[in-house]
């Protein structure tokens, strides 16, 4: 099964409810002509703009995605989204690990696999972001940091499930900071993380897995990542906060 190119435009804390909706009004304009045959495009603005994003976008090849989820369905969580939350809002996608939240908010392998438990719970369908830190890389421990955090967040994951389940590999050293991993190198460490997968699930279902890469990806490189053979699509920070920049990141990577 030939894997779709998937772009998800990761808003981070940017955007009020009605810069959302101004952002979207845009953005459905501009991916007026892109084919949804040829690629899957979402947005993930923050908790608070969904409903803004989900409203602008109904009828339209663009996705709404959060940025964060949690393992339990309700109870004395202050401050924490359910799953049946975010799908009440029609919400299809969710971002679970990224680095930020490994950073700055405690984010574990469990943590993120119990988030992803509850993704799969809920309906909604996960990305998962796995990556190295700078040190990690010139250290040389990337395969085996990439490897941990593979098989934490896939523990008692079925095979069944595995199949709804997107993966952003996202260098932590080139997320917000202009630095690109050079297309050879993403390569190489997508084709590691397949190998991974294959380990777990079997050749065919990490054949069959999207594995985007995120990290400073931009309209200029977009389209030499995404010719990469195991690269499929990205995950954006900058570059999709501006429906222009945005809308030719995604034409230059499928054009
Ligand atoms: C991200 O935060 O997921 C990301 C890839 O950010 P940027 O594109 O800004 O590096």
């Amino acid at each position: 099964m030939a894997r779709k190119v998937f772009i998800a435009g990761n808003w981070k804390m940017n955007k009020t409810a009605a810069e959302t909706a101004v952002l979207c009004r845009a953005l459905k304009e501009k991916f007026a002509d892109i084919c949804p045959c040829s690629v899957e495009v979402a947005v993930c603005p923050t908790f608070t703009s969904l409903s803004a994003a989900i409203a602008e976008l109904k009828g339209t090849n663009i996705k709404v995605g959060a940025q964060n989820i949690h393992w339990a369905d309700n109870g004395a969580f202050t401050g924490e989204i359910s799953g049946a939350m975010l799908k009440e809002l029609g919400v299809e996608y969710v971002i679970i690990g990224h680095s930020e939240r490994r950073q700055y908010f405690g984010e574990t392998d469990e943590t993120v696999n119990k988030r992803l438990v509850a993704a799969l719970r809920s309906g909604l369908k996960p990305i998962v972001c796995i990556g190295e830190t700078l040190e990690e890389r010139e250290g040389g421990k990337t395969e085996a940091v990439l490897e941990k955090q593979i098989k934490g967040a896939f523990v008692s994951i079925g095979a069944d499930d595995f199949k709804k389940v997107v993966i952003a590999y996202e260098p932590v050293w080139a997320i917000g900071t202009g630095k690109t991993a050079t297309p050879d190198m993403a390569q190489d460490t997508h084709a590691f993380i397949r190998k991974v997968l294959a380990g777990l699930y079997g050749a065919a279902a990490a054949e069959d897995t999207v594995i985007q890469y995120g990290g400073s990806m931009k309209p200029e490189n977009s389209k030499e990542l995404v010719a990469q053979k195991d690269i499929d699509g990205g995950l954006i920070g900058g570059a999709a906060l501006k429906a222009d920049s945005f809308y030719d990141l995604v034409k230059n990577a499928i054009g």
